[in-house]
């Protein structure tokens, strides 16, 4: 029970923090430091910042800066995106 509301605690926070978009990429990414990508599976949100490589704790998102690519082990259409309120 305890753990079944740490996880809608969990959920609701990042609800407030995070305006979902869309789901998958719409005619490619757009990188932008106010935009979250969130990992299918482990639910970590990830900036969309251009100038830094990111990777999710289960390694199933990655964003590489330096070759130029993002996407998801799961499929880029299993990648959620959110806009980050002010
Ligand atoms: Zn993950």
């Amino acid at each position: 029970m305890m753990k079944l509301f740490n996880k809608i605690k969990k959920k609701k926070e990042s609800l407030l923090r995070y305006q979902y978009l869309r789901t998958g990429p719409e005619n490619g990414w757009t990188m932008s430091s106010d935009l979250y990508a969130k990992c299918p599976k482990c639910g970590y949100y990830m900036s969309l910042d251009p100038t830094q490589s990111d990777m999710c704790p289960c390694g199933n998102l990655i964003k590489d800066i330096d070759y130029g690519r993002f996407g998801a082990r799961t499929g880029d259409k299993t990648i959620e995106i959110y806009q980050k309120k002010e």
